[in-house]
C-alpha cells in the first residue's frame, strides 16, 4: 500500500463544487489502494480577503502579528472542515486536523515561521484506522509561546512536503490549476511545453529565479529530505511533472542542458557610482544594504584599469526586490559622506531572465548560445550572474518577454503545439 500526500491549492478548493470535485478525487486515490493525507489551502482568495478585512479595522494590522496568524489560519480551517464534510457525505471516512493537531511545530516567528519538527501521531492514527487525513496548510504551533503560527504566503506547499517527509510518503502531489512544470511560463511563451520530469536542483533554481509554480521553501525542504514531488492539475488527468530528489533507480537519463527559462519582473537595480576603489568599500556598501533589511540578488562591480588611474573610483551595482528599493536607496544616501560615492542611480524598469539546466555542469557553450540569441534579438544585457546550473541576465523590463521567447527558441525548447493555458495561477 502506498502513502500519498496530496496538496490542493486555493484555486482547487475555490467553491463548493470544486471542494466536491476534490473530495471525489481523494476518494478515488484511496479506493485505488492508497493511504491518503490531504493538505488544503484557503478557498480561492480567502487569505487576501482576510488581510483586507484586517486592514479595514487597523491601519497597521501586522503590529499584532499573533492576531494576524490567528486570523489567517482560519482560512485553511474552513477548507479542511468542508472537505472532510464533503468526503464523509460521499461515504468515505475522513478527519480534519489543524497544523498543531497534525504535529507541525515551528519557530515562534509569526507570519514567517520555519518548521522545526513534525510529529504526525494523530495523522498516523487516522491512517491506521483507514481514514483520509486532512490537514490545514500553511500553519503550525510554537511550543514555547504555545501560539499558532503561519509559514508565510504560499506556505501550504511546505506543509505538504514536511508531512510527506515525516510520514515517509511515497510521493507528494501538488495540485493546482496548471498541468505541471513548463519550460517557461506558457502565458508569456505559448510554445512552452510541459516537462515530464525535472531534477530538484533545477526546480530550486527555477523557483529562485521567479517561477511561481512551487513555493521555494517547499522545494528546499523536499531536497533536504529527499521527497519526490508530482506537480499536476486538479482539473485534468494529466500525470503532470515529477520533480525527483534522487535520480530514479536504473534510469539512464541524460540531464537536459536547459530544462527551463524563468522570468522575474519583481526586481530593481541600484548603481552606486564613483565609489573609491579601495579595499573594504564593498563590505561597507553591503553592510548598509543589509542593515536596511534587503535581500540582494545579483552584484556587479567594474574596476578601473590602466596605469594612469589615480584616485581610482569604481561602480558597484546590485539588484533587489522592487519593494526594498526606496528604503535601500535612502539608506545609501544617508551614508553618502561615509561611503564616499558620487551618486546613487536607481532603476525599477528591469527584468531578469534565467536559463536553468542540470546538464550545464557538463556542457560548455550555454552562455555563448544565450548571448547570441539576445544579440540577434537586439536585446542589451545590463548584468550577468551564474551558478553551476543557471545563467541569469538583467534586461530592460519591456524587452524581457521578447528576450525569453528568443532564448526559448535558441535552446530548442519550442513545441509545435501551443500550450493550453487555463488562465490559471498555479496556486
Ligand atoms: N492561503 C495561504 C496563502 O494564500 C497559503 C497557501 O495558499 O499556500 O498564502
Ligand atoms: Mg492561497
Amino acid at each position: 500500500m502506498a502513502l500519498i500526500v496530496q496538496k490542493f491549492g486555493g484555486s482547487s478548493v475555490g467553491d463548493a463544487d470544486k471542494i466536491k470535485h476534490v473530495a471525489r478525487r481523494v476518494i478515488e486515490t484511496q479506493a485505488a489502494g492508497n493511504q491518503v493525507v490531504v493538505v488544503v489551502s484557503a478557498m480561492g482568495d480567502t487569505t487576501d480577503e482576510l488581510i483586507d478585512l484586517a486592514q479595514s479595522v487597523s491601519t497597521d494590522p501586522y503590529a499584532a502579528p499573533r492576531e494576524m496568524d490567528m486570523l489567517l489560519t482560519s482560512g485553511e480551517r474552513i477548507s479542511m472542515a468542508l472537505l472532510a464534510i464533503a468526503i464523509n457525505s460521499l461515504g468515505a471516512n475522513s478527519r480534519s486536523f489543524t497544523g498543531s493537531q497534525a504535529g507541525i511545530m515551528t519557530s515562534a516567528k509569526h507570519g514567517d515561521a520555519r518548521i522545526a519538527e513534525v510529529t504526525p501521531t494523530r495523522i498516523q492514527e487516522a491512517l491506521d484506522a483507514g481514514d483520509i487525513a486532512i490537514v490545514a496548510g500553511f500553519q503550525g504551533f510554537n511550543k514555547d509561546s504555545k501560539d499558532i503560527t503561519t509559514l508565510g504566503r504560499g506556505g501550504s506547499d511546505t506543509t505538504a512536503v514536511a508531512l510527506a517527509a515525516a510520514l515517509n510518503a511515497d510521493v507528494c502531489e501538488i495540485y493546482s490549476d496548471v498541468d505541471g512544470i513548463y519550460t517557461a511560463d506558457p502565458r508569456v511563451i505559448p510554445a512552452a511545453h510541459k516537462l515530464d520530469a525535472i531534477d530538484i536542483e533545477s526546480m530550486l533554481e527555477l523557483a529562485a529565479a521567479g517561477a511561481k509554480i512551487l513555493h521555494i521553501r517547499a522545494v528546499e525542504y523536499a531536497r533536504r529530505h529527499n521527497v519526490d514531488l508530482r506537480v499536476r492539475s486538479t482539473f485534468s488527468t494529466d500525470p503532470g511533472t515529477i520533480v525527483y530528489s534522487t535520480k530514479p533507480a536504473g534510469a539512464n537519463m541524460e540531464e537536459p542542458v536547459v530544462s527551463g527559462i524563468a522570468t522575474d519582473k519583481g526586481q530593481a537595480k541600484i548603481m552606486v557610482i564613483g565609489i573609491p576603489d579601495v579595499p573594504g568599500k564593498a563590505a561597507e556598501v553591503f553592510t548598509v544594504v543589509a542593515e536596511a533589511g534587503a535581500n540582494i540578488d545579483m552584484i556587479v562591480q567594474n574596476t578601473p584599469t590602466g596605469s594612469d588611474v589615480v584616485d581610482a573610483v569604481s561602480d558597484i551595482g546590485f539588484t533587489l526586490p522592487k519593494g526594498d528599493l526606496a528604503k535601500v536607496a535612502a539608506a545609501l544616501e544617508a551614508n553618502k559622506a561615509k561611503l564616499g560615492f558620487r551618486v546613487v542611480e536607481v532603476d525599477d524598469e528591469i527584468g531578469k531572465l534565467s536559463v536553468v539546466g542540470a546538464g550545464m555542469r557538463t556542457h560548455s557553450g550555454v552562455s555563448a548560445t544565450l548571448f547570441k540569441a539576445l544579440a540577434d534579438a537586439s536585446i542589451n544585457i545590463e548584468m550577468i550572474s551564474t551558478s553551476e546550473i543557471r545563467i541569469s541576465v538583467i534586461t530592460s523590463d519591456v524587452q524581457l518577454d521578447d528576450a525569453a521567447r528568443a532564448v526559448h527558441t535558441a535552446f530548442g525548447l519550442d513545441s509545435d503545439i501551443d500550450a493550453v493555458v487555463y488562465a490559471g495561477t498555479g496556486r
